[in-house]
C-alpha cells in the first residue's frame, strides 16, 4: 500500500537488532487518517472470506483492528496480556515477544470467542509471527475458524510470513520490509 510504505520511508526509524520503529503514526502517536484507509485495504483484500469478528491482541494491534472491525460492522475482541481474576470461562496461549525477549500469556474469554465464529487477526507488525502463533492456539481452543490474518507491516526478513503462508492460511501486509540491515529501510 503506497500511502504506508511512503510514510515508512520518511518516518520510520530502524534500530539495533532489527526493529522498526514507527511510533510517529502507529505505535505511540497515531494517525486517524492513514489507519482508516490502511483498515479499508485490509477489508477489500480479505472481502471473499465471511468474518463476524476481528480479533487482535493489546495493545498495539488494538486501533487497526478496531478500523477494520468498524468497516465490517462487526465486533472487536482483543487478547489480553494481563490475566484478569473476574475473566470467566478464559482460554490462554502462550507468547513469545520478539521485542521483549520473554514469553507471556494471552487470554480471552469463551464467552467471546466460540465455535460459531469465523475470525480475522488484525496486528500491526509481523515478524517470527509468535503473537500469530497464539491467537491461532486460542481459535483453536475456542473451536473458532481462523479466516485470515492481516499485518500492517511484515518484516519479511523474520519467518513469520513464510511459516504461516505455508500453513495455507490467508496472510496479508500492506507493507513488506525486505531490509533494515546497516539502518536501511528496503521495502520489497
Ligand atoms: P511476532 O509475534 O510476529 O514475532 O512479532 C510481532 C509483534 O511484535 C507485534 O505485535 C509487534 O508489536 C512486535 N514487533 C515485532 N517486530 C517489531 C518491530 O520491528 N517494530 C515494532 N514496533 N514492533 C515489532
Amino acid at each position: 500500500m503506497i500511502q504506508l510504505k511512503e510514510r515508512i520511508l520518511s518516518d520510520g526509524k530502524c534500530f539495533p537488532g532489527g526493529i522498526l520503529k514507527v511510533d510517529n503514526f502507529i505505535n505511540h502517536q497515531m494517525d486517524p487518517t492513514l489507519m482508516c484507509e490502511m483498515a479499508k485495504e485490509l477489508v477489500r483484500r480479505f472481502s471473499e472470506h465471511k468474518i463476524n469478528k476481528v480479533i487482535t491482541i493489546e495493545a498495539s494491534g488494538i486501533a487497526p483492528a478496531i478500523m477494520v472491525g468498524y468497516y465490517l460492522n462487526v465486533p472487536v475482541l482483543f487478547a489480553k496480556k494481563k490475566v484478569p481474576s473476574t475473566m470467566e470461562n478464559m482460554l490462554t496461549a502462550e507468547v513469545y515477544s520478539f521485542t521483549k525477549n520473554k514469553t507471556y500469556s494471552v487470554c480471552v474469554s469463551s464467552d467471546y470467542l466460540c465455535k460459531d465464529d469465523r475470525v480475522l487477526f488484525i496486528d500491526d507488525f509481523l515478524a517470527n509471527g509468535n503473537a500469530a502463533l497464539g491467537i491461532i492456539d486460542l481459535v483453536n481452543k475456542a473451536g473458532a475458524k481462523l479466516e485470515g490474518m492481516g499485518f500492517l507491516i511484515e518484516k519479511g526478513f523474520q519467518k513469520g510470513g513464510e511459516e504461516l503462508r505455508n500453513r495455507g492460511i490467508h496472510i496479508e501486509s500492506l507493507a513488506i520490509i525486505d531490509s533494515l540491515d546497516n539502518c536501511t529501510i528496503t521495502l520489497r
